[in-house]
């Protein structure tokens, strides 16, 4: 009886040492797991991603932004650095719909290896505007709510890859997405407010198409939807004609484009006898300093619906929603 009961424990307790042998190795192993994938390192083109993204994703990964203020992706060359950092990234989250024209055979090439998100694609196709009927206008970000959509889409693309985000992502997008809704409803009053007479938006290249379609006001861009090709000079005659006669305040200049064209344009306008101002450089294809409430996306939005308002007419707070926004210089208004 005692020496069967004895095996029987010796064999019990060989059996919990296993047992103790294999969770201790499963740990180890589930450990090992886990900090391989805990701080996944993501490398995003655009602050417009990078921002809400880096919000949403909280602690989990690093995020870093490839451009910075200023900074115009159409055109923009990856260095050498850039590259170094693209190779070493474990994602890379771009908008896509070519507006990183010159970084995309990279990331093509690096689709193999690395979880490769373009935002601006996962949006539904017929949510696209196309403005020649073929090729879809790539500054989505300009309505708050097919940019929403896409920053979701994009952070689920990311805890796809990287189940540990799950948690953070979890917690932080509700409130993210309530923060853009809610400014959302503000650039919709603001835009409203402007007088219906001269309720036009020129801006320096063809950034605010989905701007327009989602807060009901006409927009014309001196330079196409790429900062690539030149503003023609019948282009220029035309858009100076349009504002002399529809007797649009201001045209805006944008922190990422040169003025050049938009002063063309006000100098077309004024020969022709319209009373136009160039007014504030909107954050277009850039945002402003990392850090600072423009270098935030809902603060880019509060820029951008403040200063249109105010340029053309219309009523906002000159501090924007949160009271956040810099003061105007002397030469703005
Ligand atoms: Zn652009």
């Amino acid at each position: 009886m005692s020496d069967v009961g004895g095996a029987r424990l010796r064999r019990h307790g060989r059996a919990a040492l296993l047992a103790a042998a294999l969770a201790l190795g499963c740990m180890v192993f589930f450990n090992g797991a886990a900090r391989a994938e805990a701080k996944p390192k993501l490398l995003i083109t655009i602050a417009q991603l990078g921002e809400p993204l880096g919000q949403m994703l909280g602690a989990c990964a690093d995020v870093e932004t490839l451009l910075g203020p200023g900074v115009d992706p159409h055109l923009y060359r990856l260095t050498r650095t850039d590259t170094a950092k693209a190779l070493a990234a474990d994602g890379i989250i771009a908008n896509g719909l070519n507006l990183e024209a010159q970084m995309r055979a990279l990331f093509e090439r690096l689709r193999t290896q690395k979880l490769v998100v373009y935002a601006g694609e996962l949006a539904p196709p017929e949510r696209l505007i196309r403005p020649d009927g073929v090729t879809a206008d790539p500054h989505i970000w300009m309505d708050p709510t097919l940019w929403s959509d896409a920053i979701a889409r994009a952070a689920a693309a990311v805890v796809d890859r990287f189940p540990g985000c799950g948690p953070a992502v979890q917690a932080n997008q509700p409130a993210v997405l309530a923060e853009i809704a809610d400014m959302a409803a503000y650039v919709e009053a603001r835009i409203a407010s402007i007088p219906a007479a001269g309720r036009v938006l020129v801006t320096a290249h063809d950034a605010f198409n989905y701007f327009g379609r989602r807060f009901d006001i006409e927009v014309l861009g001196v330079q196409g939807l790429s900062t690539e090709s030149e503003a023609g000079v019948a282009h220029i005659r035309d858009l100076a004609r349009v504002i002399a006669e529809r007797r649009v305040r201001a045209v805006f200049a944008e922190t990422s484009t040169a003025a050049r064209a938009v002063e063309a344009v006000i100098e077309g306008a004024r020969a022709l006898g319209a009373d136009v101002r160039k007014g504030s450089a909107l954050f277009s294809d850039a945002m402003g300093a990392p850090g600072a409430y423009e270098g935030r996306y809902i603060g880019m939005l509060d820029h951008n619906a403040t200063r249109i308002a105010v340029g053309l007419g219309g009523e906002a707070p000159p501090l924007g929603r949160h009271g956040l926004l810099a003061p105007l210089s002397q030469d703005e208004g």
